[in-house]
């Protein structure tokens, strides 16, 4: 249990717990939204779909088996108040939350049915020592419990940087941050895996993380699940 969890039981056992976008009291303590936040939140129906918002973003990128998110991201909505949380405020408990329900909703997905793992896209490790946990990994565990598969967090590493970024050119600052993600531990010859991460903006980092695995597992095959889409 992290401190800040800690905290949070403890609070909780003498403040009630409030809304995450308007601080409203909530009911129980397991609820993250009160229920008009939540009826706000841009739930997506991806899933049902060969093509949509993921796929399209990935497209022509590498074999995409299976490509969904749960919500999609507007800045100022109740969707971006949960993804600040996650992100900013220390509250772990939100991804896993959000990558349950997702994943609850994701077992009515056939082309999952043979996944043989979830794979988080790792994040810097300064940038965990300061938040404490991989926000995608959050997520992964979330799903992983309603799929009933396993996290493999070390499948992907992420280097540092090598050297300054800002004396580079934009092309050259993408091809750094391509070779930041390689293949780590386990054989996934001929396995599905989801590939998982909280927002998909450009694509480039899950581009890179999916070619490094691809690289490595003979026959691998791919999916991509995020928490949400950015909009263009
Ligand atoms: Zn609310």
């Amino acid at each position: 249990m992290g401190l800040g969890e800690l905290f949070r039981s403890l609070g909780s056992l003498f403040f009630p717990s409030l809304c995450l976008n308007c601080r409203r009291t909530l009911a129980s303590p397991d609820e993250l939204l009160c229920v008009r936040c939540g009826n706000e939140m841009p739930v997506s129906d991806s899933y049902r779909h060969a093509e949509n918002a993921v796929t399209d973003r990935l497209a022509g990128r590498f074999p995409l088996t299976f490509g969904a998110h749960a919500y999609t991201f507007r800045e100022g909505t109740v969707c971006q108040a949960l993804i600040h949380a996650l992100k900013y405020h220390d509250r772990p408990d939100v991804g896993v939350a959000l990558g349950r329900q997702f994943g609850t909703i994701l077992q009515t997905a056939e082309t999952l049915h043979d996944v043989a793992g979830i794979v988080p896209v790792p994040i810097h490790r300064r940038r965990r020592r300061q938040r404490g946990y991989n926000q995608a990994e959050k997520i992964a565990e979330g799903l992983a419990e309603a799929l009933q598969v396993r996290v493999y967090p070390r499948a992907l590493r992420r280097t540092a940087f090598a050297g300054s970024q800002t004396k580079m050119g934009k092309l050259e600052r993408l091809e750094n941050v391509r070779h930041s993600f390689t293949a780590g531990e386990g054989d996934f010859t001929g396995a599905h895996l989801i590939i998982v991460d909280d927002v998909l903006t450009t694509g480039a980092t899950l581009d890179f993380c999916a070619h490094a695995l691809l690289e490595k597992h003979a026959g691998l095959r791919v999916s991509v699940v995020t928490l949400a889409v950015a909009e263009k």
